[in-house]
């Protein structure tokens, strides 16, 4: 027994139910006599649409500060609010932030959350490194911007502005995670204004030609 999906009355015999299967099909042929437009084909019909002029710096600042991928480095408590930022309630990946690196060499954005010792400094500064160029950092919470409540301890870096260049301060103890976002946007502004020197080949006119 089966039900039809147009009619919703039960169909008892093996007749029946092919009768009511060669409808529908009939009932699609009838409406398909013709392709479906192209819901693209504007692209074509309207050049004005489909031209964007702009600059490379802007092209590729708005590449890069969409893409920041943050590399792995909670060395203490703020790391929590930071995995706060990264789940589902505050939600970085709306930024297109959401893959944070294991490996540094696919990541281009420090965040740094928690107190550094001396004693890891140099895996901290490693990591910095080893990461992509461009590559930036944002200090997080006090720790992170001046060693905080353990800035006098002998073994407490002062600041991670003191091994790695730092571009964003977020203050707190810890910070909320609307302030690391709040420092985020800030690098993406900061980012955005950036410029990038890049040498373009000589025209192609004014090369030798080879073999001469
Ligand atoms: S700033 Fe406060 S919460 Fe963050 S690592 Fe230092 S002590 Fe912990």
């Amino acid at each position: 027994m089966e039900i039809d999906d147009i009619t919703k009355r039960y169909i008892y015999s093996d007749t029946e139910l092919d009768r009511a299967e060669g409808e529908v099909i009939e009932a699609l042929k009838r409406h398909s006599q013709e392709p479906i437009p192209d819901p693209d084909r504007w692209l074509d019909e309207e050049p004005s649409r489909n031209i964007l002029l702009t600059s490379i710096d802007v092209i590729l600042n708005w590449a890069r500060r969409s893409s920041l991928w943050p590399a792995i480095c909670f060395p203490a408590c703020c790391a929590f609010e930071l995995i706060a930022v990264q789940a589902s309630r505050f939600d970085i990946s709306r930024f297109g932030m959401e893959i944070l690196r294991a490996s540094p060499r696919q990541a281009d954005l420090m965040i740094t959350a928690g107190t550094l010792t001396w004693k890891m400094a140099p895996n901290v500064r490693r990591i910095y490194e080893q990461m992509a160029e461009p590559k930036w950092v944002i200090a997080m919470g006090a720790c992170g911007i001046s060693g905080g409540i353990f800035r006098s301890s002998y073994n407490v870096v002062p600041g991670y502005n003191r091994i790695i260049p730092v571009d964003v301060y977020v203050p707190g103890c810890p910070p909320r995670p609307e302030a690391l976002l709040h420092g985020i946007r800030m690098l993406h502004y900061k980012i955005s204004k950036g410029r990038t020197d890049i040498v373009l080949p000589p025209p192609l006119a004014g090369r030798k030609k080879l073999g001469k």
